[in-house]
């Protein structure tokens, strides 16, 4: 089935998320977008959190609009996160919307999305096994910075030195890194953290892990109580009950001659598997340093984490659970979505028009509405165990 929805004039949206800084495209990637035949208007400011400035945009080609012409003009309207309710209830049928949309932890909005004629396409469900998605992987590239940063969050909490450092005062030994989850996410702190000039080790349930944590310079820690903790397509799977505490109760040995914890352990779909436990916590030296990137409403990898909050334990431990950290290097997470997500439409725009076409493995992951209809599988099936939630387009969004 290909239905071609719309002539095609993509829209820029200032994000009015709290705190959101990055913005959906950035100038250098207009030039890719019209070359498959698309215009672009983006809103007053939308990328100047980033230090994306209006003009910018406009000597790439792009029109600069209000938010109420944006809506009213836009046929495909760009965001890195979902609508806010009050633009919901602006969208007509027929208009397409592309943010990371988060439609298995948010059916509600898919369900609105539907509703209200919309097709909405979410860039967290490129499915990411795929080589030819790479380019599009929005997940992967916000993981990187968030990796990245991650580090550096944790040298800023941490009193002394990463390196070691041998100077007229005295030497200081370099700080022991210890990364749990290696993932992107994971993958990049390591980089980071070597890099700094810190010992680090990594961990991992899927044995693949080991070789790539060795070829960033770091040691792979090998626990016994899980030998093999990898799933199909190159994930993670959910460890038993029995298989969790034997992993603890290995960690935690690790976890207390360590100086810095970084915690990126994710299963897709599950609640993040908690690693650091209180135990350990309270076995760690003064002045160590846990960043939980696995930090939310649903919990976190570190016991005590709280979202977007640092805790100081008793004992001296500071536990960091991590915010949205690409929003604070806005500038290189908006270039880097700005790429996934022009890839994305040059894999879905031809001749000028946005084709729907689900039998397309990328398009199977990413369209989560359309014509009227939730058409996604997985996204359908959470909507039908679940009732509809009353309230319409006037509540506040989930991101809002
Ligand atoms: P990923 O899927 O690439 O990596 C997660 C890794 O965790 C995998 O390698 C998996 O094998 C491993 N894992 C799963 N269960 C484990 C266990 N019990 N023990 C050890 N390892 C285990 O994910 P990612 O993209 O690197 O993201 C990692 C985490 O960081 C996620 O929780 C994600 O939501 C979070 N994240 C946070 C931010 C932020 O700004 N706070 C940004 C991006 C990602």
């Amino acid at each position: 089935m290909i239905v071609e929805v719309a002539q095609v004039k993509v829209a820029v949206v200032k994000e009015n998320a709290r705190g959101e800084r990055r913005v959906a495209l950035v100038p250098d990637s207009i030039h890719r977008l019209a070359q498959i035949g698309l215009d672009v208007l983006v809103e007053q400011g939308a990328g100047a959190a980033a230090f994306f400035p209006d003009h910018a945009y406009a000597e790439a080609g792009a029109s600069i609009v209000s938010h109420e012409e944006l809506f009213d003009k836009g046929d495909i309207l760009l965001l890195v996160g979902a609508p806010a309710a009050a633009d919901i209830a602006r969208l007509a049928p027929g208009q397409a919307v592309i943010g990371m949309l988060s439609p298995l932890t948010q059916p509600e909005l898919a369900r609105k999305l539907g509703a209200a004629g919309v097709t909405a396409i979410s860039l967290d469900g490129i499915p990411r096994t795929r080589p030819a998605a790479q380019t599009m992987d929005a997940l992967t590239s916000q993981a990187n910075v968030a990796g990245y940063k991650a580090v550096l969050v944790a040298a800023g909490a941490f009193a002394r030195f990463f390196p070691l450092l041998i100077t007229a005062a005295g030497t200081a030994r370099p700080a022991e890194v210890l990364v749990l989850g290696a993932g992107v996410a994971g993958l990049q702190a390591i980089g980071t953290a070597r890099r700094l000039g810190a010992v680090v080790s990594g961990y991992d349930v899927r044995p693949a892990a080991k070789a790539e944590v060795e070829s960033l310079g770091a040691t792979f820690l090998t626990v016994g109580a899980v030998a093999d903790g990898g799933a199909a397509g190159g994930y993670a799977r959910a460890l038993t009950d029995a298989e969790q505490r034997a992993q603890q109760d290995e960690l935690n040995a690790h976890i207390v001659r360590h100086d810095v914890v970084i915690t990126t352990a994710q299963v897709p779909g599950r609640r993040p598997p908690l690693l650091v436990t209180a135990r350990a916590i309270k076995d760690m030296r003064p002045g160590s340093v846990i960043v939980d990137l696995g930090s939310g409403p649903l919990g976190g990898n570190a016991a005590l984490s709280e979202p977007e909050a640092t805790v100081v334990t008793d004992n001296g431990v500071t536990i960091i659970g991590a915010g949205n950290l690409p929003s604070t290097m806005a500038t290189a997470a908006s270039a880097a979505y700005a790429r996934n997500v022009s890839a994305l439409l040059a894999h879905m725009v031809s001749d000028g028009v946005l084709a729907i076409d689900p039998a397309d493995a990328i398009q199977a992951g990413v369209v989560v509405s359309h014509a009227g209809k939730v058409i996604n599988p997985a996204v359908a099936e959470l909507l039908e165990s679940a009732p509809a939630a009353g309230g319409g387009a006037d509540e506040p969004g989930p991101d809002r």
